[in-house]
């Protein structure tokens, strides 16, 4: 997995999935995205590229329309109606400029829309604008119950104090604040936070929930790390 350093901690590159058939456009993204912040991944058809999301939640998918077998639209339909995948931001790539495409692309889910041919540069943009539009944390400073991240630097401070993390923990604590009030279980936050491909044992989770509630009840606010029983672990300024 490519991974960058950044304040102390190492964090994964953004994935991208590429679903398409041509050769040539795989191959150009490629090039584009060597030097890139991001990971890419291809898949040739909408079957392939659906045992890839389930392996590895991509964090947003390219996606042509004109695939052979499933065609884009319908893999964006499938993916914007499954609770699991209906958050992955997704480009739609296609030839058809037409108006009446473009609002069946949105309509359907779409986050964005690309018209071929395009250059790697643009799409690059466009990439950049939608994972910030659907991330806005990035960079930003978070604020729950009192705890306040700042992921440009990765302080965590609370009433003035700076707390200190392990990066299992930190990513952790990142991906609650991000996702409050919403139970996750032990497979769903392996595969947000640890990333889907990574083989650990679902009990890790329980080992790293306790290593974070131990530093924020240091601060008196271990409570904000829930126990759902059945289900999982929830982030929440609620009791
Ligand atoms: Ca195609």
């Amino acid at each position: 997995m490519t991974a960058y350093y950044l304040n102390g901690v190492y964090m994964s590159a953004k994935r991208v999935l590429i679903v398409e058939d041509e050769l040539a456009i795989r191959e150009m993204m490629k090039f584009a995205f060597h030097k890139s912040e991001y990971a890419l991944q291809e898949a040739e058809d909408a079957e392939q590229a659906q045992v890839m999301i389930q392996d590895q939640r991509p964090d947003l998918i390219l996606l042509d329309w004109m695939l052979p077998g499933m065609s884009g639209l319908e893999l964006a339909q499938r993916l914007k109606n499954n609770p699991d995948t209906q958050d992955i931001p997704i480009i739609m790539l296609t030839a058809r400029g037409d108006e009446n495409d473009r609002v069946r692309g949105l309509d359907c889910g779409a986050d964005d829309y690309v018209v071929k041919p395009f250059s790697p540069r643009e799409l690059m943009a466009r990439i950049k604008a939608v994972l910030r539009r659907v991330d806005p944390s990035m960079g930003d400073v978070l604020e729950i119950g009192g705890i306040i991240l700042d992921n440009a630097t990765h302080r965590v401070t609370i009433a003035g104090k700076t707390l200190e993390f392990g990066p299992t923990e930190y990513k952790l604590l990142y991906f609650f604040m991000t996702h409050p009030e919403r139970v996750y279980n032990r497979s769903q936050l392996l595969d947000r936070v640890w990333g889907g491909n990574v083989y650990i044992e679902e009990r890790t989770v329980d080992v790293h929930i306790r290593r974070l509630r131990k530093v924020l009840a240091e601060h008196k606010k271990e409570h904000l790390v829930q126990t759902v029983r059945g289900s999982g672990y929830r982030f929440s300024t609620q009791s």
